[in-house]
């Protein structure tokens, strides 16, 4: 029996150490993902200040454009408090203000923000949608995110691939359980084995410039609505997630 209770409690005792591991891995996590968000906006008012001291030299000459520059010093904090408050969003969860809305309008509506980007690389768009596809029940704006990460992910994986061969698919059904299935595909290049297994874990990522959040964020968001997200092919990539269909049991 004194065998039996010293065996648990070193067990418990490698819990309680794990859950402190685990706690302070997600602070940091947490603190770099500050730091990398509030750097963009710091830097800026920087560049901006120092801008306006050498146009101080000559104020006659460069008095307007110090003006539209003092102007801009004084918006960026606003930006790095945006991003203070969707991130801290994100890390409490929130709290969801579903609507009930037509997917196609929320699709057209996150093309619209990257049309400009795809036109400029030759990406066509094709939209598969179910006809009478039933409308569903989420947060439209945490969904936009959603898809805006991957069609964001989708643009950039095509970057180095044959012009003429450059699409992006979005289709969108019903599943037989009361939700709505939505895939984003691309024939870029597809994941790689070594992105395979971590492609939702914080922070990984295969871009110079990338943050490794899209995806994790993705995740969390679609699983805070009762769906799920996931890679359903690695080469050519392709991302699938389900929402709730509106009236359905799930409400
Ligand atoms: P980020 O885009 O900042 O790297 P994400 O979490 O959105 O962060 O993506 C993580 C990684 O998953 C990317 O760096 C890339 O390696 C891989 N990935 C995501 N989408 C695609 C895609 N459509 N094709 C190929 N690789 C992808």
């Amino acid at each position: 029996v004194t065998v039996r209770r010293a065996t648990e409690e070193r067990l418990h005792q490698r819990e309680a150490e794990l859950n402190q591991a685990m706690r302070l891995a997600a602070a940091g996590e947490m603190a770099q993902a500050i730091a990398h968000e509030l750097n963009q906006p710091l830097s800026a008012v920087a560049n901006y200040a120092r801008a306006s001291r050498s146009m101080l030299a000559d104020p006659e000459r460069h008095g307007a454009l110090l003006a539209d520059t003092l102007e801009k010093i004084a918006r960026e904090p606003n930006r790095a408090g945006q991003v203070m408050r969707r991130l801290r969003e994100f890390f409490r969860g929130g709290g969801l203000r579903c609507e009930t809305f037509a997917l196609p309008a929320l699709i057209d509506e996150s093309l619209s923000y990257v049309r400009r980007r795809a036109e400029r690389q030759n990406i066509v768009f094709k939209l598969e949608l179910a006809e009478a596809l039933p409308k569903v029940h989420a947060d439209r704006v945490q969904m936009g995110t959603v898809l805006h990460n991957l069609l964001a992910n989708a643009i950039e994986a095509m970057h180095n691939g044959r012009e003429d061969q450059r699409e992006i698919e979005i289709s969108a059904h019903t599943q037989a359980n009361d939700m709505v299935q939505v895939c984003v595909s691309d024939n870029g290049a597809g994941v790689s084995d070594e992105m395979e297994g971590r492609l939702f874990e914080s922070f990984a990522t295969s871009k110079a410039e990338g943050m490794g959040l899209g995806l994790a964020i993705s995740r969390t968001l679609v699983q805070a609505h009762g769906g799920e997200l996931w890679l359903a092919n690695a080469r050519p990539a392709q991302f699938c997630f389900t929402l709730p269909i509106a009236g359905a049991k799930h409400d």
